[in-house]
């Protein structure tokens, strides 16, 4: 038979590696900013159009390159980094495979500009979609300059995969984040669509932060410094009381780059063990600075994952590090590593720290507002824990079980000065058991063909996202005008998001008075979303915009409901009395799709007698 093997044209092997290297044009921003410090510029300038679709452009006034070095940039393998197996443990530059510039050729057209310092002209190349189109010299500054056009022109399958322009931009602004976070010392400004985003003169890592995520940040910085032999951290971590709920400001940077790393992040959430309430995650801005000897950098295309020689020491440096700094700046309440924080810390203390979210209900939405309002005392007891589950449960659900709340609440409100006597009431209240709480998560119910396993945070997300969309729908754009502005502190790439959602949420009854780049200020609310809980519906709206909303067609007002149902659910951990239990099934069942959570997962399952007694044959 004849042979068949072939050799790949290099256009066609280059648009291959293109689909590793350049997903989207956030991608294409990082490898061109990782270039321009690479050839030491001490300022860049990143320009985009349409989120990057468009056009990405970074100038820089680094080194530059030679006219034939130019003209060598776009071939694969071509890199002036590395030359021996040997250097790629020695490595002090972003880049070193060299086929970033040849990938990002073939999937769109370049035009690059370049001038080393002691040339009179620079070279200007044209290439599309790895042609060359032409070179010739040009009248330009020291430094080089990059436009990538059009991206994936010949590839429209991954020119229509990429999200809406919101998405994209979010994107950009991570990798440029994670960029200029890592290098202080260089000044970057940024342009979309001919507006200045970000404008970062030099500094030091404290005031690069704070200039990317506004000047509230600096007081939530808790720094954090050790200095051993095999690792150099340096950085900061956020306050507890300031953690979110969505994965946000979470950096970490092994020798100047941005890696991602979920073992050396529980290091440094079980530093914090204790100080956090579930579901909310630290910040953290943490520099590791290690011998390149032990680190293999060259184990992903796009080098943001790292192999350590030996990840259990920097696990272990890593987190005692954080507990010492979080110790010595007073957050933490126990400076004994040694001893297990769980052990050592109050249940109670838990709630001091971490502001436990509070329900405010609407009075014409809830009639027994007042006793509601004994609740809303911050105390650290059992007993309020267990009230604000009350609230939280029946918001929203006001037209079932009027009765037994009103009963319900009465017994709550003069128990306020007996702490335990909530849970004593279970025994006196002594109704038919027909539902059951397991672990805090689920609730158990007896059903005719035999039983039912809800999950309570889902089936509460389901009851209360109807509850709302109806709400949102009848009264569309109604809103409750506040007494005094809601100040809402955002980092400058959530506001772009909420810029652009603005409309939207107007539509739904959010009313902004200003929208600057720390943050918002709100003056009315749709009806019925308590002020206390519009930071975290804000938070979830922008993470799932970011996440997984599609280009087209989606309904803020669906979003929002969504947002405002997980935000205000019960969550999975909070025990429940038999009479919320109880209201739980009923209202879960009195929905339109009962089966499913907003999100499309199930809400509980059944499990009939037959089965249950083949298990026992
Ligand atoms: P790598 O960065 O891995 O070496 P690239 O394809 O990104 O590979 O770049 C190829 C080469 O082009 C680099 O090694 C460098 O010599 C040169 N180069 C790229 N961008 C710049 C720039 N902004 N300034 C100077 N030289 C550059
Ligand atoms: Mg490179």
């Amino acid at each position: 038979m004849a042979d068949i093997i072939q050799l790949l044209p290099d256009h066609v092997a280059n648009q291959i590696a293109a689909g590793e290297v350049v997903q989207r044009p956030a991608s294409v921003v990082k490898e061109l900013l990782e270039n321009a410090i690479d050839a030491e510029a001490t300022l860049i300038k990143l320009i985009i159009k349409d989120s990057g679709k468009t056009l990405v452009q970074v100038i820089d006034n680094g080194k530059g390159m030679s006219t034939t070095d130019a003209r060598l940039s776009f071939e694969r393998h071509a890199t002036s980094k590395i030359r021996t197996a040997d250097d790629l443990f020695q490595l002090h530059t972003k880049g070193f495979r060299g086929e970033a510039l040849a990938s990002i050729a073939a999937i769109a057209h370049v035009e690059l500009k370049t001038k080393q310092e002691n040339d009179e002209v620079g070279n200007v190349i044209i290439i599309e979609g790895s042609t060359m189109v032409s070179q010739d010299v040009v009248v330009t500054p020291k430094g080089t300059s990059i436009a990538v056009k059009n991206l994936f022109f010949n590839i429209p399958a991954r020119r229509n995969f990429l999200k809406s322009n919101t998405v994209e931009l979010r994107h950009v602004m991570d990798e440029f984040h994670r960029v200029a976070l890592a290098h202080p010392n260089i000044s970057f400004s940024f342009y979309n669509n001919g507006s200045d985003v970000f404008n970062l003169p030099p500094g030091n890592y404290r005031q690069r932060i704070v200039n990317i995520f506004g000047n509230k940040t600096n007081e939530k910085l808790v720094p954090v410094e050790e200095n051993t032999e095999v690792l150099k951290i340096s950085g900061f971590v956020g306050k507890p009381e300031f953690s979110k709920k969505t994965r946000g400001e979470q950096y970490f940077f092994v020798n100047d780059r941005f890696i991602k790393s979920g073992y050396l992040n529980h290091a440094i959430s079980s530093a914090f063990d204790g100080l956090l309430k579930n579901g909310v995650h630290p910040s953290y801005f943490l520099y590791l600075t290690v011998n390149p000897q032990t680190i293999d950098i060259n184990i992903h295309p796009t080098k943001t994952e790292i192999k350590f020689d030996d990840e259990h020491t920097l696990y272990a440096l890593l987190r005692s590090a954080v507990k010492h700094s979080l110790g010595q700046f007073n957050i933490a309440p126990v400076l004994d590593f040694e001893h297990d924080p769980n052990l050592d810390t109050p249940y109670s203390y838990k709630n001091i720290h971490a502001n436990t979210p509070v329900i405010e209900v609407d009075r014409s939405f809830n009639p027994f507002k007042e006793s509601g309002n004994s609740s809303r005392q911050h105390t650290t007891t059992f007993k309020n824990e267990t009230s604000n589950h009350w609230d939280s449960l029946y918001v929203g659900l006001e037209s079932k079980g009027n009765s037994f709340k009103q009963e319900f609440s009465e017994v709550h409100f003069e128990s306020e000065e007996s702490s335990e006597s909530i849970f004593d009431n279970d025994t006196q209240v002594e109704q038919a058991q027909t539902t059951y709480q397991l672990h805090n998560k689920y609730i158990v119910s007896t059903i005719k063909s035999g039983m039912l396993i809800l999950d309570q945070y889902r089936a509460h997300q389901r009851i209360l996202y109807e509850d709302f969309l109806k709400c949102m729908t009848i009264k569309e754009g109604m809103s409750q005008q506040l007494l005094f502005p809601l100040e809402l502190h955002f980092s400058t790439k959530d506001i772009e998001i909420i810029k652009q959602l603005k409309d939207d949420l107007e539509h739904a009854g959010f009313v902004f008075s200003n929208i600057h780049n720390e943050g918002v200020e709100i003056i009315g609310l749709p009806v019925n979303i308590p002020e206390k809980e519009v930071i975290s519906i804000l938070e979830y709206l922008i993470s799932d915009v970011e996440n997984e909303v599609p280009d087209s067609n989606f309904s803020a007002t669906d979003l929002l409901a969504k947002s405002m149902a997980k935000s205000l659910a019960i969550k999975r951990g909070q025990s429940l009395k038999k009479d919320e239990q109880e209201h739980l099934v009923n209202s879960l069942f009195a929905c339109k799709e009962p089966n499913v959570s907003p999100n499309n997962k199930a809400t509980f399952i059944t499990m009939s007698v037959d089965e249950l007694d083949k298990k026992f044959i």
